[in-house]
């Protein structure tokens, strides 16, 4: 069977096809600038160059049948008719409570997520939409949602519970969530596979560090603990966002400046995390090259960054009493060499050692702790489109 694969932004939306009889990668794309001028899609058949065309997509069922255009196009298509797609999978971000697995899409399920909404007004809308636009246009496909926030519904309730008024949790579900959640599921299962051991005898904390980071602690193959809280801005310090801060700067800094709630909510998703402390860029790279460079803003920034993950691998051994395995995923997490070098510095007497030459990597399954290292450390690149689809192909099969 063949699964398209949709993940579906405000005005962007990713798309894969994978052929499940051996999960192979058929064609991915980028649909981009939905309802703007200048709206694109790029095409990129497995084995062929990429092919940009710019063509008015006014909105997301627009988009969609772009992307089903290029699907089927004669010269770098993947399929002869949009029979050949056996089932779409929906990457959705926000279950709430409601869905602690990946769900068959129906009218209940549609309703209940829209119900999330308000946990995730910038995220769960675009995705409905993506949803809607390919249910119009394939009426008869089976869809199936895979969440970002599933995988975390095994938290217990010490860690999700904040300590705030218990009624906030009750009323309005003010809690801890975690979002990444696929990709931590992905990389937590794909280590047991690596180290030949049952994931459900295992105490990974897994890394996902990217533009946005988060980190979970997967305890008997169940998430027992992570960063990310009631949105995605707890936790580390990340491209834009401020991660953990203590609240009363909020309400401070919005008397010292003059700014609403809207506007302090402005600033710490979107002009801090190593952006803000370094002054310099949001990207890692550019951080990187300019703390090379003598910018000692950019080299706190880096450091600010290097403690936090540091300070949660801590957290989490403890909580989970050890740790067999740490794993490195996403833009930072697969590349950073020096990032992954500098977190684990200084972490022996906790049985972490890195292998320097082994860390010389980018981007491929592997491993990259020293032989005598207790806890062994791995890079595994995310892979959240097969998760997708695997999901999408054994719900609908089932
Ligand atoms: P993601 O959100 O997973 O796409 O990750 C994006 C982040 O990965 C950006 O901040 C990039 O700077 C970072 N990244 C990509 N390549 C490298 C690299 N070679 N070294 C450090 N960071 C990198």
């Amino acid at each position: 069977m063949k699964v398209l694969v949709i993940n579906c932004g405000s005005s962007s939306l990713k798309y894969q096809i994978l052929d499940m009889t051996n999960e192979e990668l058929l064609c991915k794309g980028l649909v981009e600038r939905i309802g703007m001028d200048g709206s694109v899609i790029t095409h990129e058949k497995t084995g062929m160059d990429k092919v940009k065309t710019e063509v008015p997509m006014k909105d997301h069922k627009d988009a969609i049948a772009q992307v089903l255009a290029a699907v089927q196009n004669a010269e770098y298509g993947v399929v002869a008719s949009m029979d050949e797609i056996g089932a779409v999978g929906h990457r959705v971000v926000h279950a709430g409570e409601k869905f602690a697995e990946s769900v068959l899409i129906t009218e209940a399920v549609i309703k209940a997520l829209e119900e999330c909404i308000e946990l995730a007004p910038l995220h769960n809308p675009p995705n409905l939409l993506g949803i809607a636009a390919c249910q119009q246009l394939m009426p008869t496909t089976p869809m199936v949602a895979v969440f970002d926030t599933a995988f975390h519904q095994t938290m217990p309730a010490e860690s999700y519970i904040y300590a705030l008024p218990y009624e906030y949790y009750t009323k309005y579900g003010v809690r801890r969530y975690g979002f990444h959640g696929t990709s931590h599921r992905y990389v937590s299962a794909r280590a047991a596979e690596m180290l030949g051991k049952d994931l459900k005898d295992l105490k990974i904390i897994t890394c996902h560090l990217g533009n946005g980071s988060s980190l979970a602690a997967v305890k008997d193959g169940k998430c027992f603990d992570t960063t990310m809280g009631f949105t995605p801005l707890e936790g580390l310090a990340m491209g834009t966002r401020c991660g953990d801060i203590d609240p009363a700067i909020v309400t401070f800094i919005g008397e010292k400046e003059g700014l609403s709630y809207a506007e302090v909510n402005n600033v710490v998703n979107k002009k801090s995390g190593v952006l803000g402390i370094s002054g310099v860029s949001s990207d890692f790279r550019d951080i990187e090259s300019a703390a090379k460079e003598g910018n000692e803003r950019a080299q706190l920034a880096l450091d600010v960054f290097t403690h936090k993950v540091k300070a949660y691998i801590g957290a989490y051994m403890a909580e989970m009493n050890g740790c067999d395995a740490i794993v490195f995923t996403a833009g930072v997490g697969e590349n950073g060499i020096g990032n992954r070098a500098a977190i684990c510095e200084g972490l022996e007497n906790l049985g972490i050692v890195l292998d320097a030459e082994k860390n010389n990597v980018r981007g491929k399954d592997t491993v990259i702790s020293a032989d005598e290292s207790k806890v062994k450390i791995l890079l595994i690149p995310t892979n959240e489109e097969l998760m997708i689809a695997r999901d999408t192909y054994e719900i609908v099969n089932a």
